[in-house]
């Protein structure tokens, strides 16, 4: 009927900022080029959003690793102790989960490492690991840059931490002293990465294709493999001429479109989740792409079409769906998963949310909201690795990923797929593969390597 379509009409115009255009796309690919190129070049770095720093890993693992390692993963969604044996393809890993509270997220750096060396030391009791002296790789998922494999200046806090006293700090030393603090604790920490790059180091060690790793989960990162001759930032002349001439860049492009590039692919809802986030006007990629924010800009979508009239007509103004912060980019991916007109998991989200009395039309709006917002977030890290892709020029590349949202989401990795074959020189084949426990794996591969080159 005409009201129905006017109706439409009306929900598009609302949601229609999610869709962009192939050039769009590839308008992201000559920025992002271009502000790699930035990040990259010493008399650019410092005004560049995407720092590109070097890592000091400048090498893949062969497969020849060995060894008992502890392994620390902090940067996300859990903190874990972990102790990984490496035997040449055979890999054992214990593991812990603990909590981190959100008054240590935002409290001091003392508390927080305090607290992490108190996780430690228990782990390390609870498996008699207290006679020898344990070699240990530390996954920290936020942008540092490194003055050498053990030693990692904190630039900022993302991801919902924000701890007093560390931004600027080597954060090695800060865990090295709480662990002095505690007598019980024997730990040598000899390398520091990122999640990107454990991700990328865990893929590496199966597949020799395996030069780029990618994060999607609470935040959205990669990493990838250069020369050194493209890295005017590698500040270390002597070692310039040793080989291998390479060197594991963490992007952090996350904080791409920080200075405003990006904003031809922001809509309304962007910009308010940002208002209210805790870190205003930084990460712009990410908070379009990861998992942390992708349920929120659905909720604020949702809350914008009922506030006009055209959804949950008789919702209750009070119901948890106009609280921010409650619709979990879990549910994307469960909305997302319905594939009949009985739409059973869009409706239980929906009674998780106390939202009553909706129609099928209601679930259908829902889910079309959901597959604009992820679709967009997809094709945008879709673009960003093709970018990189078309940048190593490689015949066969294969990308390691790991994630709760490229995991779980239903078509996360066909729509990236889709995308970059679109995106990327011709004649470049490529490839995504889930690389599993990452961080943990990776940073006590990038601990066996760094040994080894010793
Ligand atoms: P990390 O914090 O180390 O990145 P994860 O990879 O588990 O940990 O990512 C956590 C993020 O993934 C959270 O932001 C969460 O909202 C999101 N997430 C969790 N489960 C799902 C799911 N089923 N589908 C999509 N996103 C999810």
């Amino acid at each position: 009927t005409n009201d129905q379509l006017s109706k439409y009409e009306r929900i598009e115009a609302f949601v229609k900022g999610f869709k962009l255009s192939s050039t769009a796309y590839k308008q992201v690919m000559t920025l992002l080029h271009q502000e790699m190129n930035n990040g990259l070049k010493t008399q650019s770095h410092k005004m560049a959003d995407i720092k590109m720093f070097p890592t000091f890993v400048r090498s893949l693992p062969d497969g020849s690793e060995k060894g008992e390692f502890l392994a620390l993963d902090l940067g996300g969604t859990n903190f874990r102790v972990l102790l990984v044996t490496l035997q040449g393809h055979d890999i054992d890993i214990q593991s812990k989960t603990y909590l981190i509270p959100q008054r240590i997220m935002l409290g001091t750096g003392e508390q927080l490492f305090d607290h992490i060396a108190d996780c430690i030391g228990k782990f390390v009791s609870e498996h008699n690991l207290l006679s020898h002296t344990l070699p240990l790789g530390f996954t920290f998922s936020f942008p540092c840059q490194q003055e050498g494999l053990a030693k990692a200046r904190l630039s900022q806090w993302t991801k919902g931490f924000r701890c007093e006293g560390v931004v600027g700090e080597d954060i090695c030393r800060l865990l090295q002293e709480a662990l002095l603090r505690r007598t019980n604790c024997k730990v040598e920490i000899v390398a520091v990465v990122n999640d990107a790059v454990g991700t990328l180091m865990a893929a590496a060690h199966v597949d020799h294709n395996c030069e780029i790793g990618l994060i999607l989960g609470t935040g959205c990162n990669v990493c990838y493999m250069e020369y050194l001759d493209n890295v005017g930032t590698w500040g270390n002349e002597d070692e310039k001429d040793l080989h291998p001439r390479q060197v594991i860049i963490n992007t952090e492009w996350g904080a791409f479109g920080d200075n405003g590039c990006l904003d031809f692919t922001r809509t309304e809802y962007d910009r308010e989740l940002d208002t209210f986030s805790i870190n205003p006007g930084k990460q712009v990629m990410e908070k379009m792409i990861s998992g942390m924010y992708m349920g929120e800009i659905v909720r604020l979508v949702l809350e914008r079409l009922t506030r006009e009239g055209l959804l949950f007509q008789s919702a209750d103004k009070d119901c948890p769906l106009f609280e921010r912060g409650r619709f979990y980019t879990k549910y994307v991916s469960e909305v997302e998963s319905d594939t009949d007109e009985f739409f059973r998991h869009t409706k239980l989200v929906l009674e998780e949310l106390q939202v009553v009395n909706y129609t099928t039309e209601d679930c259908k709006i829902v889910k079309y909201v959901c597959t604009l917002v992820s679709a967009r977030a997809a094709f945008l890290a879709a673009a960003g690795l093709a970018t990189l892709i078309n940048r190593l020029n490689k015949k066969d590349m294969t990308i390691a990923v790991d994630g709760s949202l490229y995991r779980f989401h239903p078509r996360f990795h066909n729509l990236m797929c889709l995308k970059i074959k679109e995106l990327v020189k011709p004649g470049l084949k490529f490839k995504l593969c889930l690389s599993h426990d990452g961080s943990g794996k990776g940073a006590a591969l990038t601990a066996a390597v760094s040994l080894r080159l010793r």
